[in-house]
């Protein structure tokens, strides 16, 4: 028996459909949360501090295709810009393909189900605040840095079904 490889393993990003490339999305909606850019440095640091637009508990945005509507700053990530975009979150599908990594099995591509990215942990899912809820000089109050880290510990959880 022939087994088919799956697209994200053949393909580069450049080479993948639309489809394709919206399905390498996980939904962990790490990417929705404000973060801050030290002046100096430039380095960026994660807060808990979600986009109006997010909601909580699905991680989903609720006005994807009017998103700039609402919020004209947000970022669209595109084939040309994945790589510059040094702030995604480790365990971000693009960032992971883009690395020349695999998605690992909480990834709804790989376990077939949209729920198994909460499952693990790595979404942001029940632990931000909105950022109506926060004024803006408060910001820094809300650092975090497990966006960066939750994959550690859900890589260890690997289910038996998905080995
Ligand atoms: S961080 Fe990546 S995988 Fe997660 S919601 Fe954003 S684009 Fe999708
Ligand atoms: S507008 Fe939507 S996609 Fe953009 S950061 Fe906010 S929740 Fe995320």
């Amino acid at each position: 028996m022939m087994e088919k490889i799956p697209f994200w393993k053949t393909k580069t990003l450049a080479e993948m459909t639309t489809t394709e490339w919206e399905s390498l999305c996980d939904g962990c909606g790490l990417c929705c949360l404000n973060k801050l850019e030290e002046w100096d440095s430039g380095d960026i640091y994660f807060t808990s501090i979600r986009c109006k637009l997010l909601d909580n508990e699905s991680c989903r945005c609720a006005s994807y295709e009017n998103r700039w509507d609402f919020v004209p700053d947000c970022v669209q990530l595109t084939k040309q810009n994945v790589d510059e975009i040094a702030w995604l979150p480790p365990t971000c599908g693009y960032r992971l393909i883009n690395e020349g990594r695999d998605l690992y099995w909480w990834h709804p591509l790989v376990s077939g189900d949209p729920e198994t990215v909460h499952a693990a942990g790595i979404s942001a899912r029940g632990r931000t605040i909105s950022e109506t809820e926060v004024d803006v000089d408060d910001f820094e109050d809300y650092v975090v840095d497990w966006p960066l880290t939750v994959g550690d510990e859900a890589r260890a959880k690997q289910p038996e079904t998905a080995k």
